[in-house]
């Protein structure tokens, strides 16, 4: 089978780079392992997006917010930092900005739909599920792209956005930079007698990173990071015994909490590629960089990338260049790299930081939270970096 362009990952990074490209007379195949009911009806994963205004405005140029209804929505008004038992926190606060939010909350599930939803009557795509990557070989003109079941594919391009463990990445023999933070997190939605003002808050606790998304006024995500092992302990407790935790965690600042629905567990574990590109194939979403959930990159950054490769190529058919050449496809590694690399780092960094029990990173993380609160300059390069205009 032959195509301009195939996507290997039907993830929302894979989908929403095909819905990007809808407007370009290019012939699109997505292929994925899994049944087309996971994503026409994708499960509730637990999972809250929090999105940026780029984001927003990203989706809303592809054909995708359309389909996202407000009712779905959640503003994030304010997001506050604390660390350990300091009442002291740092604050971002919509109110020192243009907009009159920071962003908005979005339960992953409700995206992925809506990315179906614009995906699904696209002309020039076509999707095979239940087809399996095995393998890639690539020259000058092109990929041969084999999948389990024996059936070939070739493209002229191959957008490789298999997630964060990515098989393919690995059978191509390229390293990636992988760090195990031995920890895992889990996500469920609380009911609380107090209203959260819409403020998301993230405690950096000495044995525990507790984060709180305000989903309505008296409903929110609850985000619990623990070491592996204690993680288990969590999840074996029972909903009482959760609900009493969890207030006593929060010092009673959201009043008599009660758990509603599943909880859901991922382990932690980031991923940055050294190759962004090989010959004719290019690393897209999870599968070129996996963020640590703590500063709610992931997706946002997913998009960026998304948005970059996307213009390369279009400026690519314009200018009547190949579009998968290597100029094209290093342009998209040298200002992707430049937008992810940052962040990752920083990302990590904290994430390292902050759940470390040593006496000297709690002094660290201490003075880092004091300094930034007090100097404006660093915080409004943060809020500008990594929540207004990211
Ligand atoms: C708890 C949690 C909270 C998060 N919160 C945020 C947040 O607040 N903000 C944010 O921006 N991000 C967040 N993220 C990150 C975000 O969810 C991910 O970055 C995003 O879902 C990754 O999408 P993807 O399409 O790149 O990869 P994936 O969703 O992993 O998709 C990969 C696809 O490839 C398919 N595939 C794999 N191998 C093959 C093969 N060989 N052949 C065919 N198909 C294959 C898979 O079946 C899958 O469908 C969070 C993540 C977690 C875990």
């Amino acid at each position: 089978m032959n195509f301009d362009f195939v996507i290997i990952g039907a993830g929302p990074s894979g989908l929403t780079l095909a819905c990007a490209l809808a407007n370009t007379k290019l012939k699109i195949a997505i292929i994925e392992k899994n049944i087309t009911k996971n994503f026409s009806k994708p499960k509730i994963d637990g999972r809250d997006i929090a999105l940026t205004h780029r984001s927003i405005k990203i989706l809303k140029d592809y054909g995708i917010w359309k389909f996202i209804n407000k009712r779905n929505t959640s503003q994030i008004k304010e997001a506050r930092v604390l660390d350990g038992d300091s009442s002291k926190y740092l604050s971002f606060d919509h109110k020192n900005t243009i907009r009159d939010n920071l962003g908005c909350l979005v339960p992953n599930q409700i995206i992925r739909k809506a990315i179906y939803k614009e995906i699904k009557d696209l002309k020039n795509v076509k999707i095979f599920t239940k087809s399996e990557v095995a393998k890639i070989i690539s020259n000058q003109s092109g990929s041969k792209i084999y999948l389990k079941d024996k059936r070939i594919f070739f493209s002229k391009l191959t957008v490789i956005a298999d997630g964060r463990l990515s098989k393919i990445r690995e059978k191509m023999g390229i390293y990636a930079n992988k760090t195990n933070f031995k920890t895992s997190m889990t996500v469920f939605r609380m009911k609380h007698k107090l209203d959260n003002y819409k403020i998301a808050s993230e405690y950096f606790h000495y044995n525990q990173t507790l984060a709180v998304l305000p989903i309505k006024k008296n409903l929110s995500s609850i985000v619990v990071t623990l070491e592996n092992a204690k993680s288990k302990t969590f999840l074996n407790m029972s909903k009482n015994e959760i609900n009493k935790k969890i207030e006593q965690d929060l010092k009673n600042k959201l009043g008599k909490m009660s758990i509603v629905g599943k909880k859901y567990t991922y382990p932690m574990l980031t991923v940055y590629t050294n190759e962004f590109y090989r010959e004719r194939c290019v690393f897209l979403g999870d599968a070129a960089v996996g963020m640590h959930p703590i500063t709610a990159h992931g997706f946002n950054l997913n998009l960026r990338g998304v948005s970059i490769l996307q213009n390369e190529i279009k400026n690519a058919i314009i200018n009547k260049i190949d579009m998968g050449s290597a100029n094209v496809l290093k342009n998209y590694e040298k200002k992707f790299k430049k937008v992810s690399l940052p962040i990752y780092l920083a990302t990590n960094t904290i994430a390292s930081l902050y759940t470390s029990q040593k006496p000297i990173t709690k002094i660290a993380r201490r003075s880092l939270l004091y300094i930034a609160n007090k100097m404006s300059p660093i915080k409004n390069a943060i809020m500008d970096r990594l929540l207004v205009n990211n």
